[in-house]
């Protein structure tokens, strides 16, 4: 992956970060108040999900792996009794206030990546690809104004690069 070569000065990462305009809405985890049964990964097949404050304010808490997320699910659904797909997925530091009657929480706190790369949406696209390359990230988290904007991962960039390129996405090696 040579950046400079690819991109001139003039591609910034939102022209590459998801989604795009016509897409549906970024996939987030808020840090409470959803449940097992509305934790996106049944819904969405992404690779992972930035985990926010809230859904108004999108501020950015970290980030969870699909994968880790459906073997917490599943472990917690075999061994924690009462698991179930109304129970809350808790991310914060401490639990928060249970209703008597509801199921217990999953607390989850432990699986999320507390501090994901990111980049503003105005980051050149020659220096994402260079963060991208130095430190081997498969995504990086994309901000505008301390808010969660998107996400870019590595493919999304060879897509782009190739597009640019106008070449078959698989011929492009990534080094
Ligand atoms: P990859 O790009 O390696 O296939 P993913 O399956 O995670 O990785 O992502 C597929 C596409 O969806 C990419 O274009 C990516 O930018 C986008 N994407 C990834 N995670 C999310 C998410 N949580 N919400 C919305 N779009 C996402």
């Amino acid at each position: 992956l040579e950046p400079k070569e690819e991109f001139g000065h003039s591609s910034l990462t939102v022209d590459v970060m998801r989604p795009r305009r016509s897409d549906p809405a970024l996939a987030v985890l808020t840090q409470e108040g959803m449940t097992v049964g509305e934790a996106l990964v049944e819904s969405t097949r992404y690779s992972g999900f930035p985990v926010v404050v809230s859904q108004e304010s999108q501020r950015l808490v970290g980030f969870v792996l699909r994968r880790d997320l459906l073997i917490s699910i599943d472990n917690a659904r075999k061994r924690q009794e009462g698991v179930v797909s109304a129970s809350q997925v808790v991310f914060t530091e401490h639990a928060p206030a249970q209703a008597d009657d509801g199921p217990p929480p999953l607390r989850l706190r432990g699986i999320v990546d507390l501090s994901p790369f990111t980049v503003t949406d105005h980051t050149p696209m020659d220096i994402t690809v260079d963060i991208f390359r130095k430190l081997g990230l498969r995504q990086c988290l994309v901000t505008h104004n301390g808010r969660l904007l998107g996400i870019i991962t590595k493919k999304d960039i060879l897509k782009h690069m190739a597009q640019i390129a106008n070449r078959d996405p698989d011929s492009i090696l990534f080094n």
